[in-house]
């Protein structure tokens, strides 16, 4: 029987754990921390369990909604109340027919109450501008300035980009976060027409799922299943070193080597480079480094929220006055099964920061600017109970450049007997692609 050692027990070590044993495989999963689920993550606030970490996958993901048909898990569409902007000029529904905020239809009316008339018609110029004479354009930022302007950029696409990706359009690869924009642009002659083209072709309904208990119930499910078909967990201990034996692979631990013919390395970004970085000479050097994100959970009292006053959450654009928050998300406005779970008048609000914001924020910072961004005074909200979680978030794929070097690295690696790699570092942020990946890294031993 092949022996595999996973390193990492994240969303990606975690599948790829199950997908290896279920390939006849016998497995033991190495996690440094004394929790799995890495990024997947939960707390109990106020009272109820809630996600800290990721709380909903795109539902594009064939793999993902397998895995949780497989692991008996329902998939919940969010409410359909939409989501909000917050601008300078204040709050307004973030425009409906978009790809990254990038509008399709520029002087719909949704669109031009954001930008203003003027912005709108900049924009729309768009769909008359002669498609050659920008090429294709690799640089999201650029692109969208250029063809649509600056307004659309800063105050539609950067709110979207940042908080859905965890960077900037100005750094970001066309193709990685919008892929086959760049040829639809060419077809169809114009970046709104291509962007219609795009959601024509995309399935029907919600882009989003997340699950009934929250998106860490994936966690404990996977668990469950790791232990029944026999794989040995092992808890609060990492991985510090990978060397190649004779017909096999030896991972040192501080509780002793584990031994095995087939490795896959599945732990976060910068830890799996440090493993990885004596197999591949030279690839690994200046990796640009992960995005700091800190997600402050509250749970409050507050009647004022019942109606849901900005939907299922909130966007910010630079340059908004007195706040630092980059979103906020009204949970239980956003879930219904989390709404069922409290008690009348209470409301479970998310709020991330990015980058330097990241940095020292509290509950009482996150309260100020919650009121700010529900359009509520802080007093009407009644704090129940708080959590304040920092993240690094492996955002690197998106970033111009990055996808030839990732996909040296795979080359490389394939070049490797008996070595898997797989995680958001290698296959982009997104949970439906970091669970495709660790189930194809299993599958492959
Ligand atoms: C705040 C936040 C919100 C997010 N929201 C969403 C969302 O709503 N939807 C979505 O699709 N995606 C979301 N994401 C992204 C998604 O959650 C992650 O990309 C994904 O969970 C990463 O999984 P992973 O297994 O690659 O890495 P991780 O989750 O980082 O797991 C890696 C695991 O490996 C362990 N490890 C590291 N080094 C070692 C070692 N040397 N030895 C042993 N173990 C080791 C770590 O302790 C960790 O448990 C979010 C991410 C963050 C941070």
């Amino acid at each position: 029987m092949t022996s595999v050692v996973v390193i990492g027990g994240g969303a990606a070590g975690l599948v790829a754990a199950r997908s290896a044993v279920l390939a006849g495989a016998e497995v033991t999963l190495l996690e440094a921390t004394d929790r799995l689920g890495g990024a997947v993550a939960s707390e109990e606030v106020g009272g109820v369990r809630l996600d800290t970490g990721a709380e909903s996958i795109a539902a594009r993901g064939r793999t993902a909604l397998d895995l949780f048909a497989a692991l008996g898990l329902e998939p919940v569409s969010p409410a359909a109340s939409g989501a909000w902007l917050q601008t300078s000029g204040g709050p307004f529904p973030l425009p409906a027919a978009g790809i990254l905020g990038i509008p399709g239809s520029p002087l719909a009316d949704d669109v031009r109450a954001v930008l203003g008339g003027r912005a709108a018609l900049r924009a729309w110029l768009d769909s008359v501008l002669p498609v050659l004479t920008i090429g294709r354009e690799t640089n999201l930022g650029r692109l969208v300035r250029r063809r649509m302007g600056s307004a659309v950029l800063d105050t539609l696409v950067t709110p979207v980009v940042r908080n859905v990706y965890a960077v900037d359009p100005g750094e970001a690869d066309v193709e990685a976060l919008a892929p086959g924009l760049n040829g639809a642009l060419t077809r169809s002659g114009s970046l709104s027409s291509a962007v219609l083209q795009l959601r024509a072709s995309a399935p029907a309904g919600s882009a989003v799922r997340g699950l009934d208990g929250g998106m860490a119930t994936l966690v404990d499910a996977l668990e469950r299943d790791l232990d029944r078909f026999g794989v040995r967990v092992l808890r609060s201990t990492p991985a510090t070193a990978l060397t190649r034996e004779p017909g096999g692979w030896r991972v040192e631990t501080p509780s002793g080597p584990q031994v095995a013919d087939r490795v896959i390395l599945a732990g976060s970004g910068a830890s799996a480079r440090r493993l990885l970085a004596p197999l591949l000479p030279g690839l690994l050097e200046d990796w640009p480094a992960a995005h700091r994100t800190t997600v402050v959970t509250l749970v409050v009292d507050a009647p004022v929220l019942d109606e849901a006053p900005r939907g299922s959450g909130v966007l910010v654009a630079d340059g908004v006055p007195g706040v630092r928050a980059g979103a906020l998300t009204h949970a239980s406005a956003k879930w219904p099964w989390l709404a069922a779970r409290l008690p009348a008048g209470r409301h479970v609000l998310r709020l991330s920061y990015r980058g330097d914001a990241a940095e020292g924020t509290g509950a009482e910072e996150a309260l100020a600017d919650a009121a700010r961004l529900l359009g509520r005074e802080p007093w009407e909200l009644t704090v129940v109970g708080s959590a304040v979680t920092p993240w690094t978030q492996e955002s690197q794929r998106a970033l111009i450049g990055m996808r030839s070097r990732i996909e040296d690295v795979r080359a490389a690696v394939a070049e490797i007997p008996g070595l898997e790699v797989a995680g958001a570092w290698v296959a982009g942020t997104g949970l439906a692609s970091v669970l495709a990946d660790g189930d194809r890294a299993g599958r492959a031993v």
